[in-house]
């Protein structure tokens, strides 16, 4: 769970030389097993399934924290930070303190590095516990966050208190609101940093903004289906965190509901909002066409919905539920990068594809 070489059976007379020797080839630098040893996996640096860049980010962090090392709080300076650069959790973002996982998300039609932000993991007891999400920011706003909540989290804590207790007992909703005040992205020509990732030099374009006089409508209806479904699954995990584990199972499908619904639109605006017929239809659009599919997990994340739809005799546990909302969470995560997708290939309103479902 973490990358670091362990070199046993050094002479102490030898650490010295053995010191010079790692620093000449840029493995001498200090701080391991600190909160500025963060973890990453490779990312969009060589990895074709990389979103965002998780090394990058990594290493923008490293720098900042370990600048301010000797000042910092030894609960803080102890936190564990681990980066995927997609949801299929290379960089054990799950198991960390702090938490984070590369996404894309499109503002004003152009494409902004994100970050889905996952607190309270716990990596001691073999994993013991997974941390939950609690939104996205822009990928250039992290290092803010991991500031602003170390500094809150000295502020606030009990005695003795640990962060992944402490978070537990402030709650979700008080994090969310420190990630909404981060989330906010401004137009590109504003402020164009946004538009790039950390350590990447290339930036996005406003070129890849979907075009068609009628895609504007389309796309902003999409989108606001997509935001809806994440508000409903970050709902689910508050109704689970108070124990009223039939509500949040019941919020977390229709979370999945309303994503689907949202990818729907793009094709047919004229969706119900029955159950049956928004399954049915992203069945015979999203997934009878692999558009959904992703190239990693393939038809996985569509079953999610699916099996859920057709679980007629639901138990409630705490344990189904909680997995089912890290469904949810994977479903709505799938549908905005279908939909990123969509928005590239122009192919919003596909429209002759649209009209043959339409006539099948
Ligand atoms: S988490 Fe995603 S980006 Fe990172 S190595 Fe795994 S598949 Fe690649």
């Amino acid at each position: 769970m973490e990358q670091n070489i362990v070199l046993r059976w050094v002479a102490e007379a030898d650490l010295p030389g053995l010191y010079q020797g790692l620093c000449a080839i840029g493995l001498g630098t200090p701080g391991a097993g600190t909160v500025s040893d963060v973890v990453a996996c490779p990312g969009t640096d060589t990895c074709k399934l990389g979103i965002a860049s998780s090394r990058g980010l990594a290493g923008e962090l490293s720098q900042r924290l370990a600048g301010i090392a000797p000042g910092l709080d030894a609960a803080v300076n102890a936190l564990h930070i681990k980066i995927s650069g997609c949801f299929n959790a290379c960089g054990q973002h799950h198991l960390a303190d702090l938490g984070f996982y590369g996404v894309s998300r499109k503002v004003g039609g152009t494409t902004v590095p994100h970050f889905r932000v996952v607190l309270g993991g716990e990596w001691e007891h073999n994993a013991g516990a997974f941390g939950l999400t609690v939104g996205a920011i822009p990928s250039k706003r992290v290092p803010d966050f991991v500031e602003r909540i170390t500094a809150k989290y000295v502020q606030e804590r009990n005695a003795g208190e640990a962060f992944r207790k402490y978070i537990e007992r402030v709650g979700k909703q008080e994090i969310k609101t420190l990630v909404d005040e981060l989330s906010v992205v401004p137009p590109y020509e504003r402020d164009r940093s946004y538009y790039s990732d950390w350590r990447d030099p290339r930036e996005f374009t406003v070129s890849d903004i979907g075009t068609g006089e009628c895609a504007g409508e389309v796309v902003s209806r999409a989108e606001f289906g997509l935001q809806s479904a994440e508000r409903q699954y970050f709902e689910a995990q508050l109704h689970f965190d108070r124990g009223a584990y039939e509500v949040a199972d019941n919020t977390a499908y229709n979370a999945m509901l309303e994503a689907a619904k949202a990818l729907i639109h793009t094709q047919f605006l004229d969706m119900s909002t029955d159950p049956d017929a928004i399954a049915s239809e992203f069945k015979k659009r999203f997934c009878d066409t692999e558009v959904f599919h992703d190239h990693y997990a393939g038809g996985k994340f569509a079953q999610y919905l699916f099996n859920r739809h057709a679980d007629m005799d639901r138990k409630y546990t705490p344990e189904q539920t909680r997995y089912l909302i890290e469904e949810a969470q994977l479903f709505i995560e799938a549908a905005y990068a279908c939909h990123g997708r969509l928005l590239e290939q122009g192919n919003f309103a596909s429209r002759e594809t649209a009209i043959l479902l339409e006539r099948s």
